[in-house]
């Protein structure tokens, strides 16, 4: 015990990693902060109970809250030491995240898809022309859905090889979104999307097609969490901040509690609503926006409030206007 304490105990304790040390017959005579912090428990407690209250076995991992640790133990004369490490489990989860996600969004679409073809293929002489414009309207929302899903991804795995093809050029904010808002017209026919743009706001600059891509997102997630006939604002102004414009969208919908503000720009994050439920979706598309527009030297800000049933949201995202130097475009183009 006196050695363990002069020697092990002083290098293991500010250790990240879990560590336990036991004596000849298994009993535990020492676990640092890490290992009982997982354990939820108290250091005092564990001092005295058995190796395998804690530790499987015969087995050379544990999977505790959803994380798998290697358990690598090693001798001395006096005591095994137990210590656990990571194996690669955020990369699982990512994984395990990304099939299931990927697979739900892509059959429901396809089978959606395939379903509307194979009624038009069986009946088409029985189908009046009201039907057959139904039919192949649900086809082409279904192919935007899988568009959609297929540019997320593609931008996901450019963001992991850390290269992003940005091109940038003077872009005029309001036209962009009004092609966006034409777009989502057919898709939400019950929201009204207004834009609203003060006199003299500059262009900005951005690259084109991935500001198109930020702000389909957007206005995409405003409509679809939101009431049937809420209506989506758009409102485009000078920022307070020097040099960028300021572009708000806001919705009437169920919104988000405060505790879930900070997750919602993760990879793969859904939060629960009584809407997330009904509506489709991969958790990617804000992951996507942040980090878009960070690149294109941007940022982004959310208000959101559950208090009343149609309090809302408003996400701002600040983009830099195109009369920025020519040495400041340099920068952007290098990140
Ligand atoms: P997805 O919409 O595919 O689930 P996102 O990354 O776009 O993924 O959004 C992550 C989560 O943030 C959503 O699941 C939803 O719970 C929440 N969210 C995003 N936008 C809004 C909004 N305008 N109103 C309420 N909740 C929102």
């Amino acid at each position: 015990m006196e050695k363990l304490q002069i020697d092990f105990k002083k290098i293991v304790e500010k250790l990240d990693s879990p560590v336990l040390a036991v004596d000849y017959d298994n009993q535990i005579v020492y676990a640092n902060k890490s290992f009982c912090s997982m354990f939820n428990t108290n250091c005092e407690m564990i001092a005295g109970k058995n190796l395998y209250d804690f530790l499987p076995e015969n087995k050379d991992t544990v999977v505790i809250k959803e994380y798998t640790y290697k358990i690598t133990k090693y001798d001395d004369e006096y005591y095994s030491y137990y210590y656990l490490t990571v194996v690669d489990s955020q990369m699982e989860k990512i994984y395990s995240d990304f099939i299931s996600t990927v697979s739900h969004e892509l059959r429901t679409p396809l089978t959606s898809i395939r379903g509307f073809a194979d009624t038009m293929l069986m009946s088409f002489d029985k189908l009046d022309k009201t039907q057959i414009q139904k039919f192949l309207t649900i086809i082409k929302e279904q192919s935007n859905r899988l568009i959609k899903l297929v540019e997320n991804l593609l931008s996901i795995s450019k963001i992991q090889v850390q290269h992003s093809n940005l091109v940038f050029k003077s872009v005029n904010a309001k036209s962009q979104i009004e092609q966006v808002a034409d777009i989502l017209k057919n898709q939400y026919p019950a929201h009204p999307f207004e834009i609203k743009c003060a006199a003299d706001v500059p262009n900005i600059l951005v690259d084109e097609s991935k500001f198109q891509q930020i702000m389909i997102n957007l206005m995409d997630n405003a409509a679809k969490y939101s009431y049937e006939k809420g209506v989506v604002t758009i409102e485009i102004s000078n920022a307070n901040k020097e040099n960028f414009v300021s572009i708000k969208v806001k919705d009437h919908g169920v919104g988000i509690e405060p505790e879930n503000l900070g997750r919602i720009f993760e990879k793969f994050t859904r939060i629960e609503n009584h809407l997330t439920r009904k509506t489709q979706g991969s958790g990617l598309g804000l992951y996507i926006v942040k980090d878009l527009i960070e690149k294109m030297g941007g940022q982004i800000f959310v208000e959101s409030s559950t208090e009343l049933p149609n309090s809302g949201s408003v996400f701002e995202i600040l983009l830099p206007v195109a009369s920025y130097t020519s040495q400041s475009k340099k920068k952007l183009e290098d990140r």
